[in-house]
């Protein structure tokens, strides 16, 4: 049997290793590196760090991918789904990577892999850059653990939503859902918009708050609920009511927002305020049985006046009175959004961007509409810097609108 050094060094024969400083001029974009190595003239490639969590995390090359050796062959193909596209990787000498890359090229059919030589040692000993991620506190490694096994999350995507800064509009039957587990998954900060108390008739389904708590602004019993949750968010409090004089104020800073909102003339005042600030605004809307929700992220998908230039029929419009509605269901629907919102901010998967998902709790059904931008939006197919204050959150004839629903 051969030793291992003699595996290592057969391995090497193999595969084919690049030099540092090849790796950073070509991660530099400088036309001298690219071309050496038959990669695709300028390609910039994929680069892995396929070392142990705990030495990624004491610093690593800027922009590298995450991919410990033991979880290759299950979290590859979510770092670098293309096998035609180059990649090269890298450990703390040039052995681990070897290997790996060996690995790659013989049994998952990459076809351009390369292993730095010397690793990190060579890379920092010539003096290149490198990137020392944030670290968690133990307490927050234990905390988040759930998330860091996940390779579409992990650390980076962790130490996103510890930074993140998420608005939510309401704290009653979407939001309390939304804030409790946007609470336990890190999220920095999370600002609360809420006028009202808390009423034993929201405890059917707003279950942050508490039946000692009722007759408290909610704003003061959600914040309770999530300091009890996780000692890890900042909340920030807004015991008011969002119109025309206060929203840009308020919203401003925030990552993305969280629509729980129960009337049209806020969800329009929300919409033209967030496509001049450029915020995506995770919207859901819930009535008896059916529930809907989308996200919409200003210029790159449909904004909400794409969808409903004008208000629904008043007959469907939840705003003007109580309407009944299944307790658990703004418990569904507040959690797609919580889902949507890390999707967000760590970049994981497909956001529902340009997609109206519905929600039929009755028949156990899920249908999803395709939505477009609007070319005409009177908001969206124009510069947000021609959006004017007075223009905002205006649409025709609410209070007929209104009046008509009793
Ligand atoms: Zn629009």
């Amino acid at each position: 049997m051969p030793t291992g050094a003699e595996v290592i060094r057969q391995v090497k024969e193999r595969i084919e290793e690049v030099d540092p400083r090849e790796v950073r001029d070509r991660l530099a974009g400088s036309p001298d590196g690219a071309s050496a190595n038959g990669g695709g003239p300028g390609e910039r490639p994929v680069v892995i760090d396929v070392r142990e969590q705990h030495e990624f995390e004491e610093g690593h090359i800027p922009g590298a991918v995450h991919v410990p050796r033991g979880h290759l062959e299950s979290r590859i193909e979510g770092a670098a789904p293309d096998r035609s596209k180059p990649v090269v990787l890298y450990c703390a000498s040039g052995n681990r990577s070897a290997l790996a890359a060996d690995t790659l090229e013989r049994l998952l059919g990459y076809e351009n892999v390369e292993s730095m030589t010397g690793g990190i040692t060579l890379w920092k000993d010539r003096g290149y850059d490198v990137e020392v991620p944030r670290a968690l506190t133990p307490e927050q490694r234990s905390r988040y653990s759930r998330h860091l096994l996940l390779p579409e999350i992990g650390l980076e995507g962790q130490i996103k939503l510890l930074e993140s800064k998420v608005l939510l509009l309401g704290a009653g039957g979407l939001g309390a859902p939304v804030a409790l587990y946007l609470a336990a998954a890190g999220v920095g900060r999370l600002g609360v918009v809420d006028d009202d108390v808390v009423d034993v008739s929201n405890l059917q389904r707003q279950v942050i708050h508490t039946g000692s708590r009722v007759g408290e602004p909610k704003v003061d019993s959600a914040e309770q609920a999530i300091r009890d949750l996780n000692p890890d968010v900042d909340v920030r409090k807004y015991n008011t009511r969002l119109d025309a004089s206060n929203i840009m104020e308020i919203i401003e800073g925030y990552d993305v927002i969280v629509d729980g909102v129960d009337n049209f003339p806020t969800r329009y005042l929300l919409n033209d305020a967030t496509v001049r600030l450029a915020i995506p605004v995770v919207s859901a809307s819930i009535l008896g049985f059916d529930g809907q929700i989308s996200v919409f992220k200003p210029y790159d998908g449909p904004c909400y006046r794409c969808l409903y230039p004008t208000p629904p029929p008043a007959e469907l419009a939840p705003s003007c009175g109580a309407n009944g509605v299944l307790g658990v269901l703004p418990g569904t629907m507040g959690l797609l959004q919580a889902t949507e919102v890390i999707k967000l901010i760590t970049s994981a998967g497909e956001p529902l961007v340009g997609r109206l998902l519905l929600y039929d709790a009755l028949a156990a059904s899920f249908t999803e509409l395709k939505v477009r931008r609007d070319p005409e939006c009177p908001i969206c197919s124009r510069d947000p810097g021609e959006i004017s204050e007075e223009e905002m959150g205006v649409f025709p004839d609410y209070e007929a609108f209104c009046a008509a629903a009793g």
